[in-house]
């Protein structure tokens, strides 16, 4: 049950800090009335009689102070307003204070009104877009997201939440469930009869595409946009085993400079390689080793930096060569999960040899390269893609397209196609597998919102800011 909305709110919609232009927001069925008293237009106009979409000239008069402030109000009348509901501006001179103060005049005259005035919480005019269905919630994660937004790409996405991207694409998921679903519960009802609507490897491969489907849209990249987010990566190794030549072979052009001298490498070498939708900034860094000199302490500490702020790891040895890890002074409980060991020179390594991975090693993905042939670095590029469509990279800066709790409901709806697989490998009757992706279908609607309980929408639109 989605909560009934009755109140009146307010707010000063300006932000906090210095400011020369004050908000007064109104939104509710009280909003006209409750700015009777104050805001006297400069023509004989009645406030009630304004249609929607029109800006009058006026003035705020505070008899009480004195004050008589130029100011302008704008009037959006129900449903042709952002909450569904009338909303009043009152876009008046001076700062934050001003507005409180006529803020608190309002709330002190709201004895002669019918229903009830009172200040907004904070993301109370998105939350009643929402129950107004003006906007659904993936919208109004991406209100929330605009207002945040700090850097270019973050906009991107926001407006491209906005365009309710997300919400079609749940849709679409869950219009793909619902048929799968008829189907299914058709080939029930005409289980005595000798008809087929659906076959099992029909069944089993829709079931299967639409599993993938919740897992892309939970972990994947949904435009290129967002891809602009460069992975930091970062190829990290002793001096000769390849690194330059790795990121000459994977950018498919000469970027570094490859020596067979140890410690050519003295600064790094930067060049971006684009896999699926995704830009990883690669990085070739020297060895500490040969950072031992004074000369190469600059490019040391250079190092340390960019390993330290690398979104994924590429840990290079040369397979002609014993594997010391320990030389690298790695921190393995701080790089766990973007971790790759790239065994380079595989075109050395006689066939017959098993290369002897170090303990520490084991539990890292291991791929064998040449960088000299090209062998293996197809599925270098896949293993690193998987690593950021598996959400395993930890990104600073990662944009959501989906807050947790909708990210919750895609795991649940992801359960719930898991339980129907399962059921008909384990040849369970249809219905059980119906069920399941009828729920399915249920939780996914949490994400846009279609089902939703007050407590969570409480929770999400707590993040706004007041005003929103
Ligand atoms: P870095 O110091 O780790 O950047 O190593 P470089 O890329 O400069 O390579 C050092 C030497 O190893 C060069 O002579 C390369 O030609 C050679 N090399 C690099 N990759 C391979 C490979 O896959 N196979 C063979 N046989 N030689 C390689």
């Amino acid at each position: 049950m989605l909560p009934e909305v009755q109140d009146t709110i307010l707010t000063v919609a300006t932000p906090a800090g210095r400011s020369f232009h004050a908000v007064i927001r109104v939104s509710g069925s009280e909003a006209i009335p409750s700015i009777h008293e104050i805001f006297v237009p400069s023509a004989n106009i009645k406030l009630e009689n304004l249609q929607t979409f029109v800006s009058i000239k006026g003035c705020i008069c505070l008899p009480a102070e004195s004050l008589k402030i130029p100011a302008v109000l704008y009037v959006m009348r129900q449903p042709h307003s952002y909450t569904k509901e009338d909303i009043v501006e009152i876009h008046t001179l001076g700062g934050r204070p001003i507005g409180e103060m006529i803020l608190q005049y309002i709330l002190q005259k709201k004895e002669g009104l019918k229903d009830g005035l009172r200040l907004s919480r904070p993301g109370e005019f998105t939350k009643r877009a929402f129950l107004h269905g003006r906007i659904d919630l993936a919208q109004a994660e991406a209100i929330k997201n605009l207002i945040r937004s700090q850097s270019d790409s973050e906009l991107d996405l926001a407006i491209l939440q906005l365009s309710g991207n997300a919400s079609l694409r749940i849709k679409d998921i869950q219009n793909k469930i619902t048929s799968l679903c008829t189907y299914i519960e058709m080939s029930i009802d005409f289980s005595d009869q000798d008809i087929e609507l659906i076959s099992r490897m029909e069944m089993i491969n829709k079931m299967e595409d639409i599993r993938n489907d919740i897992v892309n849209l939970m972990n994947k990249p949904l435009t290129d946009k967002i891809s602009s987010e460069e992975i930091r990566t970062v190829l990290y190794g002793k001096p000769n085993v390849g690194k330059s030549s790795l990121i000459n072979a994977l950018l498919g052009e000469k970027r570094a400079i490859v020596s067979d001298r140890p410690g050519t490498t003295r600064d790094m070498v930067t060049g971006v390689l684009e896999i699926g939708s995704v830009c990883f900034k690669l990085t070739d860094i020297a060895g500490f080793d040969e950072a031992r000199e004074p000369v190469f302490l600059q490019a040391r500490e250079k190092a340390q930096g960019a390993l330290k702020s690398a979104h994924l790891l590429l840990l290079v040895f040369a397979g002609n060569e014993k594997m010391d890890i320990q030389s690298l002074e790695i921190n393995h409980s701080e790089v766990a999960n973007n971790v790759i060991v790239v065994v380079n020179k595989c075109d050395l390594m006689p066939e017959s040899s098993s290369f002897e991975l170090p303990e520490e090693v084991k539990k890292y993905t291991v791929v064998y390269v040449s960088a000299l042939t090209g062998e293996g670095l197809e599925r270098l590029k896949t293993l690193m893609f998987d690593k950021v469509l598996a959400g395993q990279i930890e990104r600073s800066n990662t944009l959501h397209f989906f807050n947790v709790y909708q990210k919750d409901a895609m795991q649940r709806s992801y359960e719930r196609i898991e339980q129907a697989i399962a059921s008909f490998r384990d040849t369970m009757s249809d219905e059980f597998i119906a069920m399941d992706l009828r729920m399915a279908v249920d939780i996914l609607g949490e994400v846009v919102g279609e089902i939703t309980t007050e407590d969570i929408l409480d929770k999400i639109f707590q993040e706004f800011c007041i005003g929103k």
